[in-house]
This record gives C-alpha cells, structure tokens and sequence, in this order.
C-alpha cells in the first residue's frame, strides 16, 4: 500500500490553488515562482505553519528537500536548475518537464547518473516507451514509434494555417493541458520536443525514432525490437495514469482513470507527420541531429515565441520562423557548459524579441 505525503508544492501565479492544495495536502513548504506573488500567498497561509519560498532559489530550495520524488512539472526551461537541484541532492525526479531534458541534454542526463538517481518519465509517450521496455532485460529497443495526436489542424496547408487564431490553436481534439503545450501540440513543436525528450531518455540515435501520427491517442507510443516485434502501451488519454505509475514505479495502483474499450473505440489510425508544413518540427530534428547548445536554441526561441502568439503579438506562422530563426542565428557550441546553455536560451530569447518584440 502506498501513501503518498506531499513535503512541498509549488506554482508560478496561480496562489489560489496553490493555498487550497497546500491546505488539503498538509504541504510543509509551497514556493511560487513568480516574486509578485510572494506576498498575496504569504498572507493565504499567514495562520498556518507553512513555509513560504520564492523565484528559482526557492524552486532550487525544494527540489534538494529530503523526500523519495521530486515532481518537476514547472513548463519551460525553468525546469533545469531545479532538475540539477534535484539530481544533486539525491532524489528521484518524476520529469513532467520535457523542456529541461531538451535544453540540458547531456548536462541532465550525465547528473542524473552521476548521482545514482532514476529519472522517471510522466510525459505520456515516454511514460509508454518507459512501461514498454519494463521486463525487456538488456534487448534493446532498435526503434521508437512515438505517436502524435497530429493536434488540431492536421493535414491543414500552410494556406490555412496563415489565419490560426489563440483560440483555435488552444483547442487540443484528446488532451486537455497548459495554454503553452497546448500550443506545442497545434504547431507540431511539441512533438519535435518529444523527439529530442526520446533521444535523451532511451539513449538512441534521432534517427531511431519514428513519429507516427495517430489521432486516436490510445497507443501512446511503441517500441520496435531486433526481431520485428512491436510491443505498445495503450490507455485512455488520461494523465493520472503516467503520473500515477512515476510516483509509485515499480508498483501499479487502482486509478480512478476510466479504463480502455477497444471496441468502443472500433478503428485505430495512423499516418505520416508533416514536417514541411509544420516547420516547428523540422527546426527540432535538424536541432538534435546538430546537437550541443541547438536543442536549447530552438526551445528558448518557441518559449518566447508562443508567449508573443498567445498575447496576439505574433501569427501562428511566425512560430515556426522565429524557431527556425533562432536556430540559425544563434552560435553553435557542440559540448555546452550549463552557463552556456542558460546564455544560449537568453540568446534565443533576445533573437525573438529583435524580430517581433516582448510578450
Ligand atoms: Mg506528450
């Protein structure tokens, strides 16, 4: 039987429910990352005991916490400081935060082994990939099939693209998530993310993974063995499941999550992705096959860039270009130091805001 306590728990803004889960979960220590939201939450728990933390320090401060799991599921590159806090103080990280792996690359992964810690995947195709080589012994995956719901505008032309609203691109057909994935998702970002997570992760070549689109979101993704055999993991597309199965691996709960019916769900379809329209990821595999600082390039350059578009500073389009921009224009470096990699996301930041300004 698991029980599961929660030591500390964090947001950006959101004090309003960071106060009420706080409350609920007998957290001993909340941070918020936003500095202007210290004091309204200071003054919410002001009668209770619980501590009050800010900023990155604050995150920081968490993630070395003595527990058995950090979940770390802040959205953007935020996430690597903490991830590294984390690692270094010994505990377990369940990965919620794709971007960190992306832009910290060998900086994350090589820390996490340095310091004996297991890094679990909540992302649900790496969760997927992750249950589908439990029991593989050493066999090797030779591929991974990462599928992808292809997002709301699949099989639209750039022509069609070119008038996206925020509002459009922010309705996901299987997932309902953040405004920022929710964005990845319709600009194809988020899986060209996914690829990079993926390479990291599992230790393979770019070039093992393929992208599958699949707009049913019931095989969450695949693994392709020297034999020919493909084993999947399939589900509802529900996240308490991959969260579920990081916080008490090896073991699996009863969760609440509604179980699967193939035949109701009657036809599962697969397709190709479309890197050519969807430039966001053709910029994330020329990115990883490049390597070093370029995965930290282009997702410092799309962080800023879907800031702009969901202000409705920029189109839909121009994501794509500010990505691939940033990616050209921004110096390669093949083996970053973690001071390198934080000058690279600044460096791509301020190579978006030149072109189309601040969100
Ligand atoms: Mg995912």
């Amino acid at each position: 039987m698991h029980k599961i306590a929660v030591r500390a728990l964090s947001a950006n803004t959101n004090t309003e429910l960071l106060e009420k889960q706080a409350r609920e979960f007998r957290a001993e220590y909340v941070c918020v990352y936003s500095e202007s939201a210290y004091s309204d939450i200071s003054q919410r728990l002001a009668d209770t005991k619980i501590k009050v933390l800010c900023g990155m320090e604050g995150l920081c401060e968490l993630a070395r916490l003595e527990c058995d799991i950090v979940v770390n599921s802040v959205v953007g590159m935020v996430g690597l400081l903490p991830t590294l806090a984390a690692a270094e103080a010994g505990n377990d990280i369940a990965l919620a935060n794709k971007e960190t792996l992306v832009a910290g690359g060998t900086l994350v992964t090589d820390c996490v082994s340095r310091n004996g810690v297991q890094l679990l995947p909540i992302d649900s195709e790496h969760s997927a990939i992750f249950q589908c080589l439990m029991g593989a012994g050493n066999n090797r995956p030779e591929k991974i099939l990462l599928t992808a719901s292809g997002g709301p505008f699949y099989g639209w032309s750039k022509d069609q693209l070119r008038g996206v609203t925020v509002e459009q691109a922010l309705k996901h057909p299987n997932w309902s998530m953040g405004a920022k994935i929710t964005i990845d998702s319709a600009t194809l970002m988020n899986k060209g993310l996914e690829l990079i997570e993926a390479v990291r992760l599992f230790n393979v070549k770019p070039e093992q993974v393929e992208i599958v689109v699949h707009r049913q979101s019931i095989i969450h993704s695949a693994v392709e063995f020297c034999d020919g055999a493909v084993i999947a993991q399939l589900g509802t597309a529900d996240m308490r499941i991959p969260i579920q199965l990081a916080l008490t691996y090896p073991d699996r709960l009863l969760s609440p999550a509604k179980k699967l019916s193939l035949s109701d769900v009657g036809n599962l379809t697969f397709g190709k992705a479309d890197d050519q329209t969807f430039t966001c990821l053709a910029a994330a595999k020329k990115a990883i096959a490049m390597d070093g600082n370029a995965p930290c390039a282009v997702n410092s350059a799309n962080e800023a860039a879907v800031a702009l578009f969901l202000k409705k500073k920029i189109r839909f389009l121009d994501i794509g270009e500010a990505v691939n921009g940033a990616l050209d224009a921004v110096k390669f470096i093949a083996n970053p130091t973690l001071q390198e990699i934080l000058d690279t996301g600044s460096a791509a930041e301020e190579f978006v805001a030149a072109r189309y300004g601040r969100a």
